[in-house]
């Protein structure tokens, strides 16, 4: 049973628009996901979004009212965004990437309010950083350290981030008074909200030098090609991107810094594929040891496995050895190798070869 739409935004059932317009600030506010929640509250934000979109549009609501959440129009119009625009980064911790289309009528809502809410609660932060790193196809298996160069801003070792020369003092900004915010009023679709804002000249930390570092100038970062230790676990897939949280640029003047994304794609290998946790590979048997049945080495990611082939096996079977393929990433459990037997054809006969075949052929009864 759906949950009541009156309920989630708290609201009595006779509140009005602008009732229902505040509850859903307040609330969506709380949950936002570009404040790092919990699986929990993208689950709630969600959920707020589509009890507003239904009690804000009038013909939704008369509807919810009348059937409740069988109604028309309680189908796709409800909550029909793509959750995962909202997971992808490219802003900030749990980045928040809205496609307003697909918001439908909340998309103005978001843009002016979120646009505003997200500079004021946020402290000024480091940019993220993308990098793609391209490694063996044997580094997946089994997982890989490594150093990477990366060309970024890093946090100034000489005044520790802080922008102020060693030695001297940190006065309290007298734009913001050392709050680090300045209060601006906003116009928004709905009227005129009086908005907090991070003081451009700390970059709200609410301190600046009395004499700026020599080395970075006050910034309190510097653009610098420097090594950092990667570890990428075992099982990796191509494609997959790893979150390095505070690896990215620093932050100006000492404030957080942001995220590095590393994207990783892996070198195919002439032996192996790989299908998801398995990895498939061929064997070639000769066609009267396919008849015999017959023994084979496989080579795994793992070593080499005897592999008993039974006779009258047919070419293109696909045996399977298990846990001998793929680590599942961070479970200590192996996806299985599947081997396919490719059965030759001589192509070349010796007359003697020739005469068997013929004698065997002639001995009709086999196919
Ligand atoms: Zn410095
Ligand atoms: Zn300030």
């Amino acid at each position: 049973m759906a949950k009541d739409y009156y309920e989630i935004l708290g609201v009595a059932k006779s509140a009005t628009k602008e009732e229902i317009k505040k509850a859903y600030r307040k609330l969506a506010l709380k949950y936002h996901p570009d404040k790092g929640g919990t699986k929990e509250d993208e689950a709630k934000f969600k959920e707020i979004n589509e009890a507003y979109n239904i009690l804000s549009n009038d013909e939704k609501r008369k509807s919810y009212d009348q059937f409740g959440h069988a109604g028309p129009n309680m189908g796709s119009g409800a909550g029909s965004y793509n959750w995962s625009d909202f997971a992808q980064s490219g802003y900030g911790t749990g980045g928040f990437n809205v496609n307003f289309e697909d918001l439908g009528g909340l998309g103005d809502i978001f843009g002016d309010f979120f646009g505003g809410a997200r500079s004021s609660r946020a402290q000024k932060r480091g940019a993220d950083v993308e990098t793609e790193i391209l490694i063996d196809f044997m580094d997946a298996v089994k997982g890989l350290q490594k150093e990477i160069v990366l060309d970024k801003l890093n946090q100034c070792d000489k005044c520790n981030g802080s922008g102020a020369e060693p030695g001297t003092k940190i006065k309290t900004c007298p734009t913001c008074g050392g709050s680090g915010q300045i209060k601006k009023a906003r116009q928004t679709m709905f009227g005129t909200f009086a908005q907090v804002a991070t003081c451009d000249d700390c970059d709200g930390t609410g301190k600046i030098p009395e004499k700026r570092c020599s080395k970075c100038g006050g910034a309190g970062r510097l653009k610098e090609r420097k090594g950092l230790k990667i570890k990428i676990p075992a099982g990796i897939e191509d494609g997959q991107t790893i979150r390095l949280s505070g690896k990215g640029e620093a932050g100006p003047k000492g404030t957080p810094a942001g995220d590095l994304y590393l994207r990783i794609r892996i070198k195919p290998n002439r032996e192996f594929e790989r299908s998801g946790p398995n990895i498939k590979s061929e064997t070639e048997i000769s066609f009267p040891r396919a008849s015999l049945g017959t023994v084979v080495e496989v080579k795994t990611v793992h070593g080499k496995v005897k592999l008993k082939i039974p006779a009258g096996t047919q070419s293109g079977k696909i045996f399977k050895i298990a846990e001998k393929g793929m680590p599942i990433i961070n479970s200590g459990r192996f996806g299985d190798h599947l081997v396919t037997v490719v059965v030759k054809t001589p192509t070349r006969l010796t007359r003697k070869q020739k005469k068997l075949l013929e004698e065997f052929e002639s001995d009709k009864g086999w196919l």
